[in-house]
């Protein structure tokens, strides 16, 4: 079987991370109902994820399937393809647990969904408060950090981050906290470089991770309005052509030379070992400007329906309300949807 080697990054606190990851995340669909028919595609992928050489697996409590991903991570070492210290495995609190005591709930859930005693990483998935009824709770995040900061003095978690801060919260935390965060998750593909947040992150030594890596340039996720490349641009084919590689492998060769960790999210397999295969060609100057001419700040992801809850991160677009998805209140996890 072909096989990858990903290389780490050394994480603020010593820990190395695996510079490329795998995503979960498999969306709402357009009732914005969790696409669980999915979810065996998903089993099926991870588990030949794993085989080939992924380490690093990236989850959430929302994406209802730590049941599932926590039980390929137990086959797998209990086959002896990997220990549970090659692996990296990361999930987030969501929005309902943003309490200090809700954090460790939420933390032990996540655990016991997975079936782990530990997870290498917990993310603080928004800035934003909401309670299981969509309301906002207005919780100020340095109070759900301070909870970060008690699950790892209690050895539940090795390292602690957040997802989806902006530069001024992200600046507020640092100056409020005691443990500042290993990692950014955040929206980073071509079309949205977020070059003043990546430039905050690395002169404070927190680790970027790309969630979206692809921004809109897959089929599924593009349409008339978005903006290049697509995967049939010229310029990007040319210079994938010039590398004997695809246009995706490109853009996730780019996210690395920008030293920005990506969580391509796939269930194809062999898009699973594509996407790892990017650690064995160099993209010269010439390639890394052309590619860097495409970053205009268009977002692929805007959950707008958050845009009125108080530290929502993003612009907001004026005078557009939107309620809340029932997909994005209470929710079960699992295949089964028979987990809380
Ligand atoms: P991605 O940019 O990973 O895009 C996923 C899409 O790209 C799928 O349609 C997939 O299709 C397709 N795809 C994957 N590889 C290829 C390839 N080589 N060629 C062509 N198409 C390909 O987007 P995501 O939004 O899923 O983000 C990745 C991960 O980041 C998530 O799964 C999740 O773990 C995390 N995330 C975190 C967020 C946060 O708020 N912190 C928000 C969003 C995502 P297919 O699967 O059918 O192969």
């Amino acid at each position: 079987m072909a096989k990858v080697n990903i290389p780490t990054v050394k994480l603020n606190n010593g820990i190395d991370m695996p510079a490329l990851g795998y995503g979960t995340w498999l969306g709402l669909d357009e009732k914005m109902n969790f696409i669980s028919k999915d979810v065996p595609k998903l089993i099926d992928s991870l588990s030949y994820a794993i085989d080939v050489g992924y380490r690093h697996i990236d989850t959430a409590h929302v994406y209802r399937v730590e049941p599932e991903i926590g039980a390929v991570i137990n086959k797998k070492i209990k086959e002896g393809v990997v220990t549970r210290e090659d692996m990296f495995v990361v999930t987030k609190v969501w929005q309902h647990c943003h309490r200090k005591a809700d954090v460790e709930a939420s933390v032990r859930g996540s655990l016991r969904r997975l079936n782990l005693d530990y997870v290498d990483l917990v993310l603080m998935h928004w800035p934003m408060s909401i309670s299981v009824n969509g309301v906002d709770e207005k919780i100020d995040y340095l109070e759900t950090w301070s909870g970060f900061e008690a699950v790892l003095e209690k050895g539940l978690v090795k390292s602690i981050g957040v997802s989806n801060f902006n530069i001024d919260q992200l600046k507020r935390l640092l100056a409020n906290c005691k443990v500042p965060p290993v990692c950014l998750q955040v929206e980073i593909n071509v079309n949205l470089m977020q070059k003043e947040l990546v430039a905050l992150c690395n002169a404070n030594n927190i680790a970027v991770v790309a969630y979206s890596p692809f921004g809109t340039m897959v089929p599924g996720k593009n349409y008339p309005q978005s903006p290049e490349p697509k995967l049939n641009n010229v310029n990007m084919m040319e210079i994938a052509k010039k590398h004997n590689k695809t246009v995706t492998q490109v853009v996730l060769r780019y996210l690395y030379q920008n030293d920005i960790v990506s969580l391509p999210k796939t269930i194809t397999k062999t898009r699973v070992l594509e996407n790892a295969s990017i650690f064995d060609f160099n993209l010269d100057e010439k390639d890394m400007k052309t590619i860097a001419e495409f970053d205009n700040g268009f977002r692929a992801v805007c959950p707008v329906f958050f845009q009125d809850f108080q530290n929502y991160p993003f612009d907001k677009i004026p005078n557009f309300s939107m309620p809340l998805p029932q997909g994005m209140l209470k929710w079960k996890n699992g295949a089964n949807e028979n987990i809380d």
